[in-house]
């Protein structure tokens, strides 16, 4: 059984304002959860109480990055370079996680569901024929997957592309994740939307859920609306790839406005040390 995910990211003028509809297949059918509230408000405030939250699994903690002294702490990680932070539960990273904002795509009591750091990941990239300009779409994609690789740790390998027709794309396959640019208007987004994306999870032998394939749509809006720069570094095109890509390791949003994760990119689009922390924590799923 496979469960899938589903994060649309809509705009509304040239900010991404975002509603969070989450389908679940299989025998749970599907529905959808709240809108988005905004950023500020009290809704906001009670999101992370209300939204997903990280809860621990005993595969977590595989660590594939370095982690700074402030991304320890963040962790609530003993040891050398860490700073004791009394509000948290000790060594309790996903508590720690929950503490400072961030949420995942979807958990169970056994855990986020993430990918395991032992499995190369397969990225596909799929670019529409309507797109003017496919050689800067695929370079801002391999600056987001570069910059998601190197804060992760996950082995992510590009090959598998294909210049078309979007219409009809397979369902991906497994260990790979889809990346499509496709025109505005396209059926696989709404009209407010400038991405969105799907992660498919299983329940390993100890029921732990364990993303198998993820899909990440990118419409043609983003390319007219943002200018080229570094992936989590400003509003911009890389920037909302690593936004979606996010989702696509298991990453929801993050209540702090200044965060790539917010569920809108307003002007300010960084990668905040929870961000950090939280990337770090998706590529530290063992086998
Ligand atoms: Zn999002």
């Amino acid at each position: 059984m496979s469960y899938r995910q589903r994060k649309p990211h809509k705009a509304v003028a040239f900010t991404a304002a975002l509603t969070i509809g989450l389908l679940v297949g299989g025998v749970l059918g599907s529905h959808i959860l709240n809108k988005a509230p905004e950023p500020g408000s009290e809704a906001a405030g009670n999101d992370r109480i209300t939204a997903e939250s990280w809860t621990s699994s005993l595969s977590d903690g595989d660590w594939q990055v370095s982690l700074s002294a402030e991304v320890r702490s963040l962790l609530t990680l003993t040891g050398a370079g860490t700073t004791r932070r009394a509000d948290l539960v000790d060594n309790n990273p996903a508590a720690g996680l929950t503490a400072a904002g961030s949420s995942p795509m979807i958990h169970t009591e056994l855990g986020a569901a993430l990918w395991s750091n032992c499995t190369e990941i397969r990225i596909a990239r799929h670019v529409d024929d309507a797109i003017v300009d496919p050689t800067s779409a695929l370079s801002a994609i391999d600056e987001a997957i570069s910059r998601l690789s190197e804060l992760t740790g996950l082995n992510l390998v590009t090959g598998g592309d294909s210049r078309g027709d979007t219409t009809d794309l397979i369902t991906p396959e497994r260990d790979t994740i889809q990346i499509a640019w496709v025109p505005e208007g396209s059926s696989h987004l709404e009209d407010d939307e400038l991405g969105a994306a799907e992660v498919w999870h299983i329940a390993d032998a100890r029921g732990i859920p364990t993303i198998v394939r993820a899909r990440v749509f990118l419409s043609a809006e983003i390319l007219a609306d943002y200018s080229f720069g570094p992936a989590g570094g400003g509003v911009n095109v890389e920037t909302a790839i690593l936004h979606e890509l996010a989702h696509a390791v298991g990453i929801g949003h993050s209540v702090d406005g200044d965060s790539f994760m917010h569920a809108e990119l307003g002007s300010h689009a960084e990668t905040t040390t929870t961000d950090l922390a939280t990337l770090a924590f998706a590529g530290g799923r063992s086998c």
